[in-house]
């Protein structure tokens, strides 16, 4: 399995490539800006897009996406909960543990993960969690954009909180002091951990 972090736009966004290196086949998660850029890794890899698999609906993950539907024929996956929010085509809708094969390799499963949107998701794969807005290192998502709801953030961190301690997070923002952590290291660090009953001492 091929992954990787790539930071587009102006809001430190990070955007993910994840490949199975046996067929070529491809995802990008949150391609919020820089299509020309992305496109460019992917040719450059020798990379055939698959899906887009967007982790909520915000601007800063999506801007992008039409573009690259358009010049990839690449499909557009979204929770359905995000889709009415959303102004642009969605082709696969997505449900809590749903699971979306790329290519031979890899299996990524959906995780309905509502708060700071009402469906936003995060994607696991071999003990890899894209996060999105949801889970930041060190912090995470904000509740004070509409359709946000602190307590129901609250909810789905600690439901991911359930999965094995050495989960690896790749995050949807470059907030933290480092570009990924782990779940473990959340638990001890995260600024919400004790208000969202994750802290571990
Ligand atoms: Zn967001
Ligand atoms: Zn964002």
């Amino acid at each position: 399995m091929f992954v990787e972090q790539i930071k587009v736009g102006e809001m430190e966004n990070f955007c993910y490539i994840l490949a199975c290196e046996s067929t070529g086949r491809a995802a990008l998660i949150d391609p919020g800006d820089e299509a020309e850029r992305l496109l460019a890794c992917l040719n450059e890899q020798e990379l055939q897009l698959q899906y887009i698999l967007c982790t909520h609906f915000h601007p800063d993950h999506t801007l992008d996406v039409p573009d690259l539907r358009e010049k990839t024929g690449a499909s557009v996956a979204m929770h359905e909960a995000d889709i009415p929010l959303y102004e642009d085509t969605v082709d696969l809708t997505l449900h809590d543990g749903d699971t979306i094969p790329i290519g031979e390799e890899i299996q990524v499963r959906v995780i309905h993960t509502p708060g700071h949107t009402p469906g936003g998701v995060c994607y696991l794969t071999d003990g890899r969690l894209f996060t999105g807005d949801t889970l930041f290192v060190g912090d995470s998502g904000r509740t004070d954009l509409p359709y946000g709801h602190r307590p129901t953030l609250g909810a789905s961190i600690r439901k991911i909180m359930e999965l094995p301690e050495d989960t690896m997070i790749l995050p949807g923002h470059d907030y933290g002091p480092t570009p990924t952590s782990t779940l473990l290291q959340e638990k001890r660090q995260n600024i919400n951990a004790e208000e969202y009953g994750f802290l571990k001492p």
